[in-house]
């Protein structure tokens, strides 16, 4: 299998000329650079209807398929299906889950169509490569059409252990298909427990040494591939921010007070509002911090067809509200609260400038923002992370501030440690977590995910 092309599908692709978004869509970028190949998946853009008809288009050994889709098919499969399904059950929010059968038979129907267009494409040696919870049946509906190559799949999110994964209706007919895989790529131990303890215990699959599993007359494994960042790429944009305006503007308006940060998309996952209210359990045990802080929270707002996220919105304007309005004075705002996205190169700048990167997650696949942070501090005076354990990236930023981000006491206390901390046990934990972020990085994930499945 090594000398074939590698076949990337995700939902969204980032095509040539596009800024690549993310690091996961730029480590897609290099891995299809460096092999030749073909980014398959949908064409970001909405059609009176679903043709099924491939736009082409080629960037050096890079070719693009890509296919527009209609309202109703997206919002079913996208809004619906993938979003309003399937994020909060994979996330531990069951109470948030709205199935309906519209929703899956929209899911089924583009990943079919995705199949269909897809298998006339592949060659005998391609390498696929499958990405994310929009697309876990699409390898069965490969297999169906007599694709045999090896298939690998990505999941960013986490894996919720076995008793949460069968509230799903129909569970069965969707995990099972995971069956068709060669390699499921997950970001931890524990999401790969989940994976194993659902076979086993629900689909009566036998598993072997090495993380192998056996289902039918499927083999298949589960490997731990914990997602990294551009580490050099970010620590260098830190480093340069410095000379941007909208830096230099920043350190005026502080003021000398210490800044807080948090970047996060407005998502329920986030723990936004538990990390506003234990930052307020901070002010008001804290007297003496008033004036001192300030802490910045970057929110763009994302799925904002989704009810539950406007819902969220409106909470966090309230609480971002009531905390200005009891801790506020004429010259100091202790919450600066922006429903704005900002580039990397600019977000960089921020992370450096805040001596706290406040993550809290109540569940994250990774995040990724807990990882730039740290690579973009200043080596001489780095800051703190306070981060929640249910990030995946706790797995590996041991020295972080660890905490649980519903004990709002316990997150409150480790704002007030990390506000404190010398220099030394700074640079101490910083140093242990950069050595991780440098080893693994963006290109050693995509390599050693490659790696094993072409192995
Ligand atoms: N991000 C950004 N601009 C913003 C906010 C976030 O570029 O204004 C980026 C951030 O730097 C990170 C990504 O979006 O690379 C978010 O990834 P993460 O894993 O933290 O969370 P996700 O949004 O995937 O749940």
């Amino acid at each position: 299998a090594r000398g074939g092309r590698l076949i990337v599908v995700s939902n969204r692709v980032a095509l040539p000329r596009q800024t690549a978004t993310g690091g996961l869509a730029s480590a897609m970028r290099s891995a299809l650079q460096e092999r030749g190949g073909l980014w398959f998946g949908w064409s970001g853009k909405i059609a009176n209807q679903t043709a099924g008809t491939l736009r082409y288009q080629q960037d050096g050994p890079v070719r693009y398929a890509t296919m527009d889709l209609s309202r109703s098919d997206h919002d079913h499969f996208y809004d619906g299906y993938a979003n309003r399904t399937l994020w909060p059950l994979l996330h531990y929010r069951p109470d948030l889950v709205d199935y309906n059968r519209g929703h899956l038979d929209g899911y089924l129907r583009v990943n079919r169509l995705f199949a269909e267009r897809l298998a006339e494409l592949i060659e005998p040696d391609d390498v696929i490569w499958i990405n994310d919870y929009h697309l876990i049946p699409l390898a069965a509906m490969l297999r169906q059409r007599h694709i045999r190559n090896r298939i690998g799949f990505f999941l960013h999110t986490p894996l919720p252990a076995d008793g949460l994964l069968i509230t799903l209706p129909r569970h069965r007919e969707l995990l099972g298909t995971l069956a068709s895989y060669d390699l499921i790529g997950l970001h931890t131990a524990r999401d790969q427990r989940s994976l194993e303890d659902y076979f086993v215990h629900e689909l009566g699959a036998s598993l072997r040494r090495g993380h192998r599993l056996r289902y039918g007359d499927r083999r298949f494994r589960a490997g731990v591939f914990p997602i990294g960042i551009d580490t050099q790429q970010v620590a260098q944009d830190a480093k340069q921010a410095d000379s941007l305006e909208e830096i230099a503007q920043l350190r005026a308006s502080l003021d000398g007070r210490v800044l807080i940060i948090g970047v996060d998309r407005l998502d329920y996952s986030k723990g936004l509002p538990q990390r506003f209210e234990a930052y307020a359990r901070l002010l008001e045990r804290a007297p003496e911090m008033h004036r001192k802080v300030s802490f910045l929270q970057i929110a763009p707002p994302s799925r904002g067809t989704v009810p539950e996220y406007r819902q969220i919105r409106r909470e966090l304007e309230r609480s971002a509200g009531h905390i200005n309005g009891t801790y506020a004075a004429p010259d100091w705002a202790p919450i600066r609260y922006v429903n704005n996205s900002f580039p990397h190169s600019l977000l960089s700048g921020y992370y450096r400038h805040a001596k706290v990167g406040l993550v809290t997650p109540m569940r994250d696949g990774m995040n990724l923002v807990a990882k730039e942070y740290v690579a973009s501090q200043d080596p001489d005076d780095p800051g703190v992370l306070v981060l929640s354990r249910f990030a995946g990236a706790a797995q590996e930023l041991s020295q972080a501030l660890l905490v649980n981000p519903a004990d709002t006491e316990e997150v409150a206390d480790a704002l007030e440690q990390a506000l404190s901390m010398p220099l030394a046990e700074r640079r101490r934990r910083w140093r242990s977590m950069m050595d991780v972020l440098e080893k693994q990085d963006i290109t050693a994930w995509r390599q050693s995910f490659l790696g094993a499945l072409t192995d």
